[in-house]
């Protein structure tokens, strides 16, 4: 009789572990069984051209880079190009006020103000801005594509990288960038920086394997192809995602242990990552 208690107690502790065993092997990582996984994740937050929208601040001004400091977001985007005349200037449009940027030189083009009376403001002006009384928000800088070649492009990353060195900034700048001659000079150049590929066509062992550190793809990139979210972890490369705005989206990177998620809405992000902690 004892005996066969012991045998049952044996076997029921035998089942027990192989549920464990089998359940945590057949766990996925979109799984809420999984989404444990997050408590020990840490998710940064990149507002998207500054954290303009609740306040109404125009993107890419000053005003909502230091809004975002402001907020402790843990970074803040905005967007580089490059005028006729060399300088590099913040605006996200490939026209300002119906100035082809490239096309036109610095001088006529600050002859308009933004939308709250600041001058557009030059890179030297954003990233001088960016280092006072902030020692949490990284700048994140995208260096935005040339439509006059790739000598061209490679000219604006060589000088922007020559100007975040002058100004002391470069531990302070991450870089994203749409094309792929932009990020591979970056990574050449400065190989510490943390830089990300944006167009979402690469896969991030590819990414990894020529020298490149994060994958910052638009939002359905990764929900089409989850398993990409898997290689990147496997081959240690950083995650981003844009612009993840809707509720449900946030929930889903924060899930996916992103490692840093761009929004229009910073405020709305934090919330959503202090309530699934
Ligand atoms: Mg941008």
């Amino acid at each position: 009789m004892k005996n066969s208690h012991s045998q049952s107690i044996l076997l029921a502790t035998l089942i027990v572990v192989l549920f464990f065993v089998f359940s945590g092997l057949s766990s996925k990582p979109g799984d809420k069984r999984s989404g444990h996984e997050n408590k020990s994740c840490t998710i940064k937050i990149i507002a998207h051209r500054g954290a303009w929208k609740k306040n109404a601040y125009p993107q890419n001004s000053l005003a909502s880079l230091r809004n975002a400091i402001k907020l402790k977001t843990e970074g803040s985007e905005f967007d580089v190009r490059i005028t006729s005349d060399d300088s590099l200037v913040i605006n996200h449009d490939s026209e300002y006020n119906k100035m082809v940027i490239e096309k036109t030189p610095y001088d006529e083009l600050v002859r308009f103000t933004l939308s709250n009376g600041e001058k557009l403001p030059t890179l030297r002006e954003y990233i001088t801005e960016g280092l006072k009384n902030n020692n949490y928000t990284q700048l994140i800088c995208e260096l935005k594509a040339s439509g006059l070649g790739k000598e061209r492009n490679i000219f604006l990353t060589e000088k922007s990288i020559k100007l975040a060195r002058e100004l002391n900034a470069i531990k302070r700048i991450s870089w994203i960038s749409f094309n792929y001659d932009i990020v591979k000079r970056i990574s050449e150049i400065e190989p510490d920086a943390e830089v990300f590929y944006l167009n979402g066509d690469i896969a991030p062992a590819v990414l990894k394997s020529e020298g490149i550190k994060g994958a910052g793809y638009n939002y359905p990139v990764f929900k089409e192809k989850p398993e990409w979210i898997d290689e990147a972890k496997m081959s240690g490369v950083i995650l981003n995602v844009w612009t993840v705005n809707n509720p449900d989206d946030m929930d889903w990177f924060i899930s996916h242990c992103f490692n840093y998620i761009t929004t229009d809405e910073p405020e709305l992000l934090k919330e959503h990552i202090k309530a699934l902690k």
